[in-house]
């Protein structure tokens, strides 16, 4: 066996216990929750943590739970069980979706909600559609608990707003009051990250249409979306909106796709979801469909 330096490998059994490693050890030890993203920078020598806090064994970021309306994810819940969870499947259906759609079964059954948004990767499922569904992120900390919404939460290309001494301990979506989709548009194999992610959720006098994989942070406009908050949405009113988030944006360029390619599938998927949460006019309660198409 070869020489290397031992791992520290720290595995507290409590959320209290955790926190407080945390905040003692900063950023001297790295969170590792599924480890699957962590796992691929350490064996392509990208990072060489000397230190590992697993949030392995802490039940208490497990919880899948409804408290006065709200759905509570633990950051320790897999992909899979966003997927799976009935209650899930029947009032955000659009999360069981979109969760559903990320990579393949075994990632799935190792990737967390927290991980999968304190990695803040621009090419990622969740963030998006996270983002159009209004959730939050708890942060805590011995110094308190803090919840900011997802844009607030991811600033920028694996880059976020977690202080050293603060964990993702739970994300929280509000009752799911009107249509909601996810369309995970793919350049390449059926189990690859997004090369165009749109995510729109509608409710009474409000449409949020959010793009994500296109650039550092998920993209959305308040102002053009304002369109299309009351009434039914027709198709000029959704071929616009799609015109104008391609325009408007900067898409960048990656081995999923140039610049200019992704411009063209962001209008004409921004159209398609826009067409899906407006067909059923104001947004009465079609929430519960939660449709959303592929490529
Ligand atoms: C083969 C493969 C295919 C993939 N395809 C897709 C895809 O199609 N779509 C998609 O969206 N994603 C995809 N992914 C990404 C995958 O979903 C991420 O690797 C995963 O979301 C990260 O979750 P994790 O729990 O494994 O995080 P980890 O790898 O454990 O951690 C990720 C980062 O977040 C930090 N962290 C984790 N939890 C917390 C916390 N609670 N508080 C503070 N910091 C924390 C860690 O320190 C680390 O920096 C793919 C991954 C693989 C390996």
């Amino acid at each position: 066996m070869g020489g290397g330096t031992a791992v520290e490998w720290l595995a507290p059994s409590s959320l209290e216990e955790a926190l407080a490693l945390r905040a003692e050890r900063g950023g001297d030890t790295t969170v590792v929750a599924g480890g699957s993203f962590l796992a691929i920078l350490m064996n392509q020598g990208f990072v060489a943590p000397t230190s590992l806090l697993s949030l392995g064994k802490v039940q208490e970021l497990r919880g899948i739970d409804v408290v006065d309306g709200e759905l509570r994810l633990g950051a320790m819940v897999s992909h899979r069980a966003v997927e799976r969870d009935p209650v899930i499947r029947r009032d955000w259906p659009v999360l069981s979706r979109a969760f559903g759609l990320v990579a393949s079964p075994r990632v799935r059954n190792q990737a967390t909600v927290g991980g999968v948004l304190a990695d803040a990767d621009y090419a990622s499922d969740p963030p998006a559609v996270l983002c159009a569904v209004n959730a939050r992120a708890v942060l805590r900390s011995p110094r308190g608990v803090r919840q900011v919404a997802i844009d607030e939460l991811i600033l920028g290309f694996y880059e976020t707003c977690i202080a050293e001494d603060e964990l993702l301990t739970e994300v929280r979506v509000p009752a799911a009051l009107g249509p909601a989709v996810y369309r995970k548009f793919r350049s390449r194999s059926s189990e690859d990250r997004p090369c165009v992610a749109v995510a729109a959720a509608r409710s009474a006098g409000r449409l949020r249409v959010v793009v994500g994989a296109c650039a550092e942070v998920p993209q959305h406009y308040p102002d053009v979306c304002a369109e299309g908050a009351d009434g039914p949405i027709d198709d000029a009113v959704a071929r616009e909106i799609g015109a104008v988030y391609a325009k408007r944006m900067a898409p960048l360029s990656d081995s999923r796709g140039s610049a200019e390619y992704r411009r063209r599938v962001v209008a004409v998927e921004v159209r398609r979801a826009v067409e899906m949460v407006g067909a059923d006019g104001a947004g009465n309660g079609a929430g519960r469909e939660g449709a959303g198409g592929e490529e």
